[in-house]
C-alpha cells in the first residue's frame, strides 16, 4: 500500500504504485488538456508529484516537448541563474564486500588492485586537489567494515579538512559511503560533512536485489530507508540518484520523486541534490550487458522533467558524460558537475592506472580547461561552499530557495570564489576570460549593498585576501 509518510521503503515506494503512475502516463502521454494543465502547474514553480511528472516523461508530442525543454531552461535560469558549481570526486578505498554487478570494485573482481589510501596518502591527494583549485569534493568509499569503518571515514574527512595548501584549502567534504547506522550518521554529522550522497541505483526491488546478490548491500529496505536515518542522524543536504541503464527509465524517474515526496512529507526538506549519472564502461563491466541504456535524447528529456518537476533540487552530472552531452544538460538545469576528476584511489597525486578506476570517463578535460569552456558557453563557474559554513542547510536552505532569495548569495559567492581560483590557479587564458565574465556580471547586478560589498570584496581578493562570502 502507497503511503508517503511511511518508514517502510516498500510503502513509500510502493511499486504497485509505480505501476500505476506508468500506466496512468501511458494513457496520457498524448492528452493535451491534461499535459497543459501539468505544464501550466509547473509554471508556477511549485513542482509536480510523481504522476504528473512521468506524464510529462510519456509525452510524444512534438511541440509539448519543446515546451517541457523551455520550460526546464526557464527553470534553471530563474533558480539558478547561470552559476555551475564544480567539485570532483576522491575514492579513498576500493575494497568492498558487495557483489554490485555493474561496479568493477564487486568483491570477486580479482583484475583490480584493491587499495586505501593511508592518511598520508589522503595528505598528497588533497594537496594535488587543492593545487587544482577545488574547493568542494566528495569521498567515495566502497562498503568494508574491515578495511573501511567508520572511524577511518571520520579520520579521512579530518585530515582532508586539516589540508591548507598555499591558499587552497577544501572547505566541503561530502560523503558518499554505504547505507549504515543513525549512530554513524550523526558522527557523520558531527564531523561537518556537506552532503550525504547515496545512490538507490535502482527503485525496482527484485532488480535491486539482483543486481546486489551479495553483502549487505543486498538489502532493499536499509538501503531505501537510509536518508531516512541519515536526516535522523541530523544530517541535512542528503544527495539521491539513480543508475539510468539498470531497469526501466520511466519506472526509476517516478520512483525518485516519490522518494524526494517521501523525504519532503516526512521532514519537510526535499533532497539538497539530485545525481542523473549513466551506466559507464569498466574493468570487468560492459554496459552492454545491461539492456537497459538509454540514447542522448531520452537522458536530456529525464534531466528536463527532473528539472520542471523537483526546480528546488541541485541536479549533478559526473565526468562520465561527454563534453557535448555536458553542453546540452547545463542549460536544462544541472546545477553542479564534477570537473578534471579521478575515479581511481590515488589517482590525483600520482598518475591514474587505467585498470583501477570504477568508471570510464567520457570527458577528461582538467579543471581549467572545463573552467574556461564554462565561461566561454556563458557559465559562472563557482566554487562556493558557502551555505552549509553559514548554517543554511535542509529547510532553511530550501526557505531561501523557494523565496528565490539564493541568488543573492549564489551570484556574489560564486563570483568571488572565481575570482580566487582566478588568481590562484588558472592559466592565462582562463585569467583573461574569467576577469571579463566577473566584470560583466558586476555590471548586470542592480545597485545595492550587496554589489558595494562584492566590490570591496574582489579588490580584497586581488589584494591577496581569500575565503570571502555572504
Ligand atoms: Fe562496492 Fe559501491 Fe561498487 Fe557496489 S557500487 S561494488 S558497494 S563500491
Ligand atoms: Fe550553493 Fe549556497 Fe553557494 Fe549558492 S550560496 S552556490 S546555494 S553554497
Amino acid at each position: 500500500m502507497y503511503n508517503v509518510n511511511s518508514s517502510k521503503a516498500e510503502e513509500f515506494i510502493s511499486h504497485e504504485e509505480v505501476l500505476k503512475t506508468l500506466d496512468y502516463a501511458e494513457k496520457n502521454k498524448n492528452n493535451i488538456e491534461l499535459i497543459n494543465k501539468i505544464l501550466e502547474k509547473a509554471k508556477l514553480r511549485k513542482g509536480l508529484n510523481h504522476r504528473e511528472a512521468s506524464v510529462l516523461l510519456a509525452c510524444e508530442l512534438e511541440d509539448k516537448n519543446k515546451e517541457i525543454f523551455e520550460l526546464a531552461k526557464q527553470i534553471k535560469h530563474e533558480v539558478y541563474g547561470n552559476r555551475i558549481v564544480l567539485f570532483a570526486p576522491l575514492y579513498l578505498s576500493n575494497y568492498c564486500v558487495n557483489g554490485c554487478v555493474y561496479c568493477p570494485y564487486h568483491y570477486q573482481n580479482k583484475h583490480i588492485p584493491r587499495k586505501k589510501l593511508t592518511q598520508e596518502e589522503i595528505i598528497k591527494e588533497v594537496t594535488a586537489l587543492e593545487d587544482m583549485g577545488h574547493r568542494r569534493i566528495a569521498i567515495e568509499l566502497g562498503e568494508d567494515p574491515v578495511n573501511n569503518p567508520i572511524d577511518y571515514v571520520l579520520e579521512s574527512i579530518k585530515t582532508i579538512y586539516s589540508v591548507k595548501h598555499k591558499n587552497g584549502a577544501i572547505r566541503r567534504v561530502n560523503v558518499n559511503i554505504a547505507a549504515t547506522t543513525v549512530e554513524n550518521y550523526k558522527k557523520l554529522h558531527e564531523a561537518d560533512i556537506g552532503t550525504y550522497i547515496l545512490f538507490q541505483e535502482t527503485y525496482h526491488k527484485e532488480s535491486y536485489e539482483r543486481l546486489h546478490p551479495k553483502g549487505p548491500k543486498h538489502n532493499y529496505a536499509y538501503h531505501t530507508e537510509a536518508m531516512d536515518r541519515a536526516i535522523e542522524g541530523g544530517i541535512k543536504d542528503v544527495s539521491i540518484g539513480v543508475l539510468f541503464g539498470l531497469e526501466l527509465y520511466k519506472y526509476e524517474f517516478a520512483a525518485l520523486l516519490m522518494h524526494s515526496e517521501h523525504l519532503e512529507a516526512k521532514f519537510g526538506f526535499g533532497p539538497h541534490a539530485i545525481s542523473v549519472p549513466r551506466i559507464r564502461k569498466a574493468d570487468d563491466i560492459d554496459p552492454n550487458t545491461f539492456d537497459n541504456g538509454i540514447d542522448d535524447n531520452t537522458f536530456l528529456k529525464i534531466a528536463a522533467c527532473i528539472r520542471v518537476a523537483n526546480p528546488f533540487a541541485g541536479m549533478i552530472i559526473s565526468t562520465r558524460e561527454t563534453k557535448e552531452c555536458r553542453t546540452r544538460l547545463l542549460d536544462l538545469g544541472i546545477s553542479q558537475i564534477s570537473g578534471g576528476s579521478k575515479t581511481s584511489v590515488g589517482g590525483y597525486a600520482e598518475k591514474e592506472k587505467e585498470d583501477s578506476s570504477q568508471f570510464d570517463i567520457s570527458d577528461t578535460r582538467s579543471l581549467d580547461e572545463i573552467v574556461g569552456w564554462l565561461i566561454e558557453n556563458g557559465h559562472i563557474p563557482s566554487f562556493c561552499t558557502s551555505c552549509y559554513r553559514s548554517g543554511r542547510v535542509g529547510a532553511d536552505f530550501m526557505k531561501y530557495t523557494k523565496a528565490e532569495q539564493i541568488h543573492n548569495f549564489c551570484t556574489p559567492n560564486a563570483l568571488m570564489t572565481l575570482d580566487e581560483y582566478l588568481e590562484d590557479y588558472a592559466s592565462q587564458r582562463t585569467k583573461l576570460l574569467g576577469q571579463k565574465l566577473i566584470k560583466r556580471e558586476v555590471a548586470k547586478m542592480q545597485p545595492s549593498a550587496i554589489k558595494d560589498a562584492l566590490a570591496k570584496n574582489l579588490e580584497l581578493i586581488t589584494s591577496g585576501s581569500r575565503d570571502l562570502r555572504f
